[in-house]
């Protein structure tokens, strides 16, 4: 991936307009502390982070079609193997444990994204 485009940014979780920024304090997709936590604005460019009140309950209309996205294949999947095998009613826990540690990098992301709606991103993160 490539600084400058769009799915680098998000996926790095960095400010839309400079990409150097991160867009919370505790960077990373995978944390357990501070999941949501972020600064009001970027700490390089100084973009506001906090665009309007309610800004990031949009993030939920974002997440939710990733989440159809990545779990319909995946109950799928578990439907198709549970009547090939009972195997699956052993690894069915871990399915779901794993989709509740999905739930971090989502959330992140789905902000991320709708961030990146927003605000295009200019090099140097010079203010028009
Ligand atoms: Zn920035």
């Amino acid at each position: 991936m490539k600084k400058g485009t769009k799915s680098y940014s998000i996926l790095k979780l960095k400010c839309p307009r400079c990409q150097i920024g991160n867009l919370f304090y505790n960077p990373g997709l995978f944390v357990v502390k501070d999941i949501l936590k972020m600064p009001d604005n970027c700490p390089h460019c100084k973009q506001d982070f906090k665009l309007e009140p309610g800004f990031y309950s949009a993030a939920l209309w974002i997440s939710y079609p990733i989440v159809l996205l990545i779990f319909i294949p995946l109950i799928s999947l578990g439907l198709v193997v549970n009547s090939m095998h009972s195997f699956f009613k052993y690894i069915f826990p871990f399915i779901v444990l794993f989709s509740f540690m999905l739930q971090i990098p989502l959330m992140r992301i789905a902000r991320a994204i709708l961030l990146h709606m927003t605000i295009t991103y200019r090099p140097n993160g010079k203010i028009e």
